[in-house]
């Protein structure tokens, strides 16, 4: 007897099963209905789940449509995700039928992950300003591929009753959306709508809401008229006027008592932006990102916007709508830029609580537009640049937390307090690191409880428990006394790392350096191994140590903290340390000094009272700024070494650099190699008085720069054989110079690296020091 075959058996013969996991950032961003969609466009059977480390996908089906899902699943993935790795696995063909979307709980914990905010997507765009859409003109409207996530969540997991859209349950449309896996709204957790989610309304300052048909209307009626009105955004309140307002933009100064720092400005598109700044791809791909973050970009000169935006600087902090709220307030013609910046007082964390807002923005706004959707995660916007033709983070915030960082290696878990300045903390655990958002200065309880705060919430929602705090080496940090303190409470160990050191390492680990690499880091200040105040260091760096190969040469810094704020204090100094008489009437004249500041200081510095050592070249920006732009005190850190750059905006790169001796040390006995300034400064000198432009001095003094550290880099490499530099440090903000050094050592034949996804400023320091302790523990754990 001869059986026919069975056809079901035939058929699954040419089956095949695969499993596949994906790694990356997967979760909350619309990827198991992507999956979902693409599996039923194959033809595929299977199911996807999330769990603590992605995703899981089975597929089964014919070897070429397995093939096509495959490809397409890396090619078409959703914007808001990002696959690190898809791993392979055969599995045996089941003769499933269908394709499901599982619970997470089926496949074991519960994934942890929450996704960053991001910008209100085009799909969603499109219905926002669609008359015929059941959302149109809502502003809260959103869906997997956009929307808050970071600032609107309480815990994990990343659930809608663990949101502040808990208050608010869906609507009968709503809710067919979020559970229809062919629906863009499919898991959507602040899913909402007119019918069922939050609103917006105008209030005054005692809390009162202000009658209005149309409160956005009504908001735009009251920028136009020169008002200030404060912003209920994602992750705070920002204070907002009209930007081509002169008036408005200094009412908005005077009452917010913050005098010289630049505003952000808000224009409605890619478009307008162009019409106020000159702008690369690279700048305008920046500014697209769902991140929108705000890109420092060259300002056209005539553009509208009032001076009083960005004074003394040639550039203008730009961003783009990122939120429904705001395109509808850009969508009125009568809009053009808007000043948005976040609604505190002079350095305090930004206000998110509806009471607390008007509690302390009363003296300053002059109505509120408020909404009701709680923001529960305090998030300031991102500041970004172009540098040297790369995107570089200044300030990490919205759209960038809680997002991991990688690691070159195992991390135990641990928590990286930062330090002082534009604090960021991190925790980290096997390969990642978490940097928190930027928090701001660490000089206050406001800022501590922020910190706390963010603590509390980040290592909940990353289930870290710390077994190792990290702080900086400075002893009167309020982030270190914080560090030993809460170590002290739970028993666990501490590890302290030096300023410059945690820079470079940043570094190292963002391009799997394991060293030893030449370590350039220029900033402001930072407690160096010997006590002094640090910033102008040439380090050899691994990651677990380094030593001091040179360094800027030491001078006073005369009141200490003073002179950042002062810093014709540091100019005295410095001149002084060159040798010039401080006291002729010519340097007072030029420093703005009276003889009785001059006689102060002297004495300050001849008996070491509370005048320092310093080796910063932050401080030497800010000497050689007051000279030469005539700016004596500063509103705000570095606004001398900004406005010193952006005056030589327009010179040439290959201008004659100043000249800086290079001392030798002795590398046997680790005596350090010496920059002497004393000649830069007699140059510096002798084209001020021959009336050399102020814009040529300026480049002639960043060349000078970077050829002495392209020299110490040289002599490194003559004494060590080391090829591989690494450039990290607040100055590395400073365009010119950055572009300048790399330059000079490419043309050396150094290989350079460079932050990409980390701030060379203090704001990437906890990312460093969480580097450090991982090789320390490493080395220690397995000991060579
Ligand atoms: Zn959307
Ligand atoms: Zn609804």
């Amino acid at each position: 007897m001869h059986a026919e075959p069975d056809p079901k058996t035939a058929l699954q013969a040419t089956k095949i099963r695969r499993e596949v996991r994906v790694r990356g950032v997967v979760q909350g961003v619309g990827f198991r209905p992507f999956v979902y969609r693409l599996a039923g466009e194959q033809g595929l059977a299977g199911f996807i789940g999330n769990d603590t480390d992605g995703v899981v996908i089975e597929i089964e089906g014919s070897p070429p449509a397995v093939e096509a899902f495959l490809t397409r699943l890396r090619a078409e993935a959703p914007p808001l995700s990002r696959i690190d790795s898809v791993a392979l696995r055969d599995g045996i063909a089941t003769g499933e039928t269908g394709f499901r979307i599982v619970a997470s709980e089926v496949l074991g914990r519960v994934s942890t992950g929450i996704p960053a905010d991001a910008a209100t997507c085009a799909d969603c765009l499109r219905e926002l300003f669609d008359p015929a859409d059941r959302r149109f003109r809502y502003p809260f409207l959103n869906c997997t591929n956009c929307g808050p996530r970071f600032t609107i969540t309480r815990q994990i997991p990343y659930d809608r009753p663990q949101t502040s859209m808990a208050k608010f349950p869906m609507c009968a449309q709503c809710h067919l959306e979020y559970h229809d896996p062919l629906n863009r709204r499919f898991h959507a957790q602040p899913n909402a709508c007119r019918d069922c989610g939050p609103r917006v309304w105008l209030a005054d300052a005692s809390g009162s809401e202000i009658p209005a048909a149309d409160p956005i209307a009504s908001t735009i009626d009251r920028l136009m008229a020169g008002g200030i009105v404060a912003i209920k955004g994602i992750g705070g309140f920002h204070l907002s006027v009209d930007a081509t307002s002169e008036s408005a933009v200094m009412r908005l100064r005077q009452r917010k008592r913050r005098f010289g720092k630049p505003f952000a400005v808000m224009v409605k598109d890619l478009e307008s932006a162009r019409r106020i700044c000159r702008l690369t791809a690279e700048e305008e791909a920046l500014l697209a990102t769902p991140a929108r973050p705000i890109v420092l970009a060259r300002e056209r000169g005539d553009c509208g916007i009032a001076a009083g935006v960005a004074p003394g600087i040639p550039w203008l902090g730009i961003f783009l709508p990122y939120a429904p709220l705001q395109h509808l307030l850009f969508a009125d013609p009568r809009v053009r830029a808007l000043v948005m910046t976040s609604a505190n007082l002079s350095e305090e964390p930004i206000a998110i609580d509806n009471d607390d807002a008007r509690a302390r923005l009363g003296e300053i706004a002059d109505i509120f537009l408020m909404h009701n959707r709680e923001i529960l995660q305090r998030c300031d916007d991102s500041v970004a640049a172009v540098v040297d033709g790369a995107p570089q983070l200044i300030r990490r915030a919205r759209g960038f937390v809680p997002l991991a960082i990688e690691l070159p290696f195992e991390s135990p878990p641990l928590l990286a307090v930062g330090g002082h300045l534009k604090n960021v903390f991190a925790l980290a655990r096997g390969r990642f690191a978490y940097q928190s958002q930027h928090l701001g200065d660490l000089e206050n309880i406001t800022a501590l409880d922020f910190f706390r705060e963010s603590l509390h919430h980040l290592s909940r929602t990353f289930e870290i428990e710390p077994e190792l705090v990290v702080h900086d080496l400075h002893p009167g940090y309020l982030s270190t006394q914080w560090a030993k303190q809460w170590a002290e409470e739970r028993g666990l160990p501490l590890i302290a790392v030096q300023h410059h050191h945690a820079h470079i390492a940043a570094c190292m680990a963002e391009h799997s350096l394991a060293g030893p690499v030449i370590g350039i880091s220029l900033d402001g200040t930072g407690y160096g191994s010997d006590g002094r105040v640090w910033g102008g260091e040439v380090l050899i760096g691994w990651l677990d140590r380094f030593e001091r190969f040179a360094h800027l040469g030491f001078v006073p810094m005369p009141g200490s903290e003073a002179a950042i704020r002062e810093p014709w204090r540091m100019a005295f100094a410095h001149l002084q340390a060159a040798g010039f008489d401080g006291e002729s009437s010519d340097i007072l004249d030029r420093l703005g000094v009276t003889a009785q500041e001059a006689r102060i200081l002297m004495r300050m510095v001849d008996r070491r009272l509370n005048a320092p050592l310093t080796s910063s070249c932050g401080r030497l920006f800010d000497a050689v700024a007051v000279l030469v732009l005539g700016r004596r005190t500063v509103d705000y850190e570095a606004q001398a070494a900004i406005e010193l750059e952006g005056i030589a905006i327009d010179e040439p790169d290959d201008v004659p650099a100043y000249e800086m001796d290079l001392l030798p040390g002795d590398w046997a006995t680790r005596e350090p190699a010496r920059l002497d300034v004393a000649k830069l400064w007699r140059e510096v000198f002798t084209d001020l008085r021959s009336g050399e432009p102020r814009s040529r001095i300026s480049a002639r003094f960043h060349a000078g720069i970077a050829a002495g550290f392209q020299r110490a880099a040289a002599l490194a490499r003559t004494t060590t054989g080391i090829r591989q530099v690494a450039l990290s440090g607040g100055c590395f903000h400073n365009q010119r110079l950055a572009r300048l050094l790399r330059a000079r050592l490419q043309e050396e034949g150094f290989e350079v690296y460079r932050h990409f996804r980390v701030s060379p400023g203090d704001g990437g320091l906890s990312y460093g020091q969480t580097v450090v302790a991982a090789a320390i523990r490493r080395k220690v754990s397995r000991p060579a």
